[in-house]
């Protein structure tokens, strides 16, 4: 039994999310979209590189305006996180920006305000943006913020990355730093072994 979690914690806004949809036509050419209205998109064209380009480079720049505001909850928490559905751990850290963009679909690209915990384990995510800090601790030095977070429940063999096509669009896809590889599980020596003698 789960209780409700998902009730929105007063003083915090949502996380945003901007969307970027290449979509395909049977006479083989395309057009882009984006979910923020007045966006100017360029005109269906056949030419799908091009515009995939325009795609990458239109969420990126959704990515460099937005300011990450600290106060946003997760928004891959308001999603369920379905976007990492085989790790599920407690949103933790900063509040950052991603862009995330799965080669295999390979015509989709989101940018969304999720926290440092959801992102370091959103496959196909990079971070592009980090929430201001009153500190001017420089963040670009140290990646996020160490989360004392319980001994992740990696699922082993479950988490392939299909690397073949990633980079490309031209785009170059910065792999995101994994920031806390904390081992603090430990083995559970029970049964005292069988053959000590
Ligand atoms: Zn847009
Ligand atoms: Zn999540
Ligand atoms: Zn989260």
């Amino acid at each position: 039994m789960t209780t409700a979690t998902s009730e929105p914690s007063t003083g915090r806004t949502p996380g945003r999310a901007w969307t970027v949809r290449l979509t395909g036509y049977a006479d083989r050419s395309a057009s882009v979209s984006c979910t923020t209205p007045g966006c100017r998109m360029p005109p269906r064209s056949k030419d799908i590189a091009a515009l995939r380009a325009f795609a990458a480079e239109h969420a990126a720049v959704h990515a460099k305006v937005a300011r990450v505001r600290p106060e946003a909850t997760c928004h891959c928490r308001a999603r369920k996180c379905t976007a990492h559905p085989q790790t599920q751990m407690p949103c933790a850290g900063a509040v950052v920006l991603i862009v995330r963009h799965d080669p295999v679909v390979g015509q989709v690209w989101s940018v969304e305000e999720v926290c440092a915990t959801c992102a370091a384990l959103t496959p196909n995510a990079s971070v592009r943006a980090r929430a201001a800090r009153p500190a001017p601790t420089d963040p670009a030095a140290r990646p996020a913020k160490t989360v004392p977070a319980p001994a992740p429940a990696r699922v082993p063999g479950g988490f392939s990355s299909p690397g073949a096509g990633a980079g490309s669009d031209g785009d170059t896809v910065r792999r995101p730093r994994r920031a806390s590889s904390g081992r603090t599980r430990q083995p559970r020596r029970g049964q005292g072994g069988g053959h000590g003698r």
